[in-house]
């Protein structure tokens, strides 16, 4: 397992007045998660929640040995499950559901799963990359050359998510895996950091070296200085440069 560092940080925003997003990690097993809920009155927040508490201790309580990719799949199934019966047993959580961004670390590998429209990132040498697309409605026309980026970013429709977790009785999720290098940082996000901040705009601030709970705190600023119109949070995980041998 590679050395890691993390730190993560949420806000409920300039505008509403509850936050329904949620995020948990453990550095140690190299597992981190972030959801964004949705629904009516405090049902949002329970959706989040219960989908993070689900795969933090799902991932955490496997065995090293175990397929990571078939163990993280089976922790995003059992999150969709879970979320979904209690919407179906409680009246005022009925319809509540949640996006999901995780990521798994084993060896120097990571797998990176979502549903939704939360994001993660890789900074990587100066540069940001994404490594999920949104299911969202206009993200899927943007692939389909139906709308430019710039009409996607401004259309009322933005907010459409086209997948997410507990609203259907089973979810497929993508995964995508990746080798790790020394000092790479993988960002986790909601929307409410990626609609306030361009790409260009998180890069640059990644570029500022510094301790990862000042960056997140920057981060978290920056999209309530832009407006703040949602919910924010961001999850870092760094991975540290090996110690130099000293002879
Ligand atoms: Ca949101």
């Amino acid at each position: 397992m590679v050395n890691l560092e993390a730190a993560g940080l949420t806000d409920v925003g300039q505008v509403r007045t509850s936050n329904e997003d949620a995020f948990g990690y453990c550095v140690e097993e190299g597992v981190f998660a972030l959801c964004d809920g949705m629904g009516g009155a405090a049902a949002g927040e329970v959706a989040s929640r219960i989908a993070v508490d689900t795969l933090i201790n799902q991932l955490c309580a496997a065995d090293s040995h175990e397929n990571r990719r078939k163990v993280l799949e089976e922790a995003i199934a059992s999150a969709n499950q879970i979320v979904h019966a209690r919407a179906e047993r409680e009246a005022a959580l009925h319809g509540m559901g949640t996006t999901l961004v995780a990521v798994a670390i084993g060896g120097d590998r990571a797998l990176v799963g979502h549903v939704g429209d939360s994001r993660c990132y890789l900074y990587r040498r100066g540069e940001l990359s994404r490594l999920t697309h949104d299911h969202s409605l206009v993200d899927e026309q943007v692939r389909l050359g139906q709308l430019t980026q710039d009409e996607a970013d401004h259309s009322p429709l933005r907010n459409v998510i086209t997948r997410a977790i507990g609203t259907q009785t089973s979810v497929s999720a993508d995964i995508a895996e990746l080798a790790l290098e020394p000092d790479d940082i993988l960002l986790l996000c909601s929307d409410g950091l990626t609609k306030e901040l361009s790409d260009d705009r998180i890069e640059a601030m990644l570029a500022d070296d510094g301790d990862l709970d000042g960056l997140c705190g920057r981060l978290i600023d920056a999209a309530k200085a832009a407006g703040g119109h949602d919910n924010v949070t961001a999850v870092l995980a760094k991975v540290r440069t090996p110690n130099k041998s000293v002879s």
